[in-house]
């Protein structure tokens, strides 16, 4: 516990110091603590220090977690990874935020999928910056017309676009420039954009200087991650 709160403050104050460097109001990039891989005890403990926002990348355990963590009403998750067509609908009723949407068809069955009883599902258009070929979400060239037709549906709110730079490039900045120049043609268009998900554990100070409203970090909080899942803690 101790050590999980003064991890959180390092990674709030490298936040807040980023901010200031680039002349950005104190509250202008929130933190999302990215817990996959570690167990609900951790999201409970990080949730102690005050944090809220909390992102996964595998469904069954965002769902594991989703079950262990439903005493704390106000906690918030944000799916983040790669979501398969037949996954959609667990997402649709677990999540308060997706991520990657990089293709229309899956926005169209979380739309269809999200329960009436909940609030809109939102949502971020994630597009591929780096260019390369193993990465996820769509061309610059795409972005524009898909987060559009996201727009359109009826119980998905679209907040912004999301990003995962190549780790390292030496174009890392002009990488995140592109998703800031291609929110603001959207917001152009007339859509009430007001996300930008980039920056993680390594980078998120290159982010927050090209208008970052969100960094996605695991590493700096919660410490390495081992391959497989760590093991469920024996006992609360
Ligand atoms: C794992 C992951 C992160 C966190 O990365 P760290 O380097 O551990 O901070 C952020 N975003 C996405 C999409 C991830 O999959």
């Amino acid at each position: 516990m101790a050590d999980l709160d003064k991890s959180r403050q390092a990674v709030l104050a490298r936040i807040a110091v980023a901010l200031s460097a680039a002349g950005r109001q104190p509250d202008a990039c929130q933190l999302l603590a990215v817990s996959k891989t570690f167990p609900a005890e951790a999201v409970r403990q990080c949730y102690a220090t005050g944090q809220r926002a909390f992102g996964e990348n595998y469904v069954q355990e965002l769902q594991e977690k989703v079950v262990a963590l439903a005493d704390l009403a106000d906690i918030e998750w944000h799916f983040i990874g790669p979501l398969q067509s037949n996954k959609s609908r667990t997402v649709a009723e677990l999540a308060h935020w997706v991520h990657g949407i990089d293709r229309l068809k899956i926005a169209e069955r979380l739309s269809a999928q999200r329960p009436a009883n909940l609030p809109l599902l939102n949502v971020c258009v994630q597009v591929n910056v780096s260019g390369e070929a193993s990465k996820s979400g769509c061309t610059p060239a795409e972005a524009v017309a898909l987060a559009q037709a996201v727009a359109g549906l009826p119980r998905l709110r679209l907040r912004g676009l999301m990003c995962l730079p190549e780790p390292g490039a030496v174009d890392l900045a002009a990488q995140f420039a592109l998703l800031r120049s291609l929110s603001d043609t959207l917001r152009s268009t007339g859509l009430a954009l007001d996300t930008l998900s980039m920056g993680m554990s390594a980078d998120l100070e290159t982010a927050i200087a090209q208008g970052s409203t969100l960094v996605r970090v695991g590493t700096a909080l919660f410490g390495a991650r081992h391959t497989v899942a760590a093991p469920a803690p024996v006992k609360e």
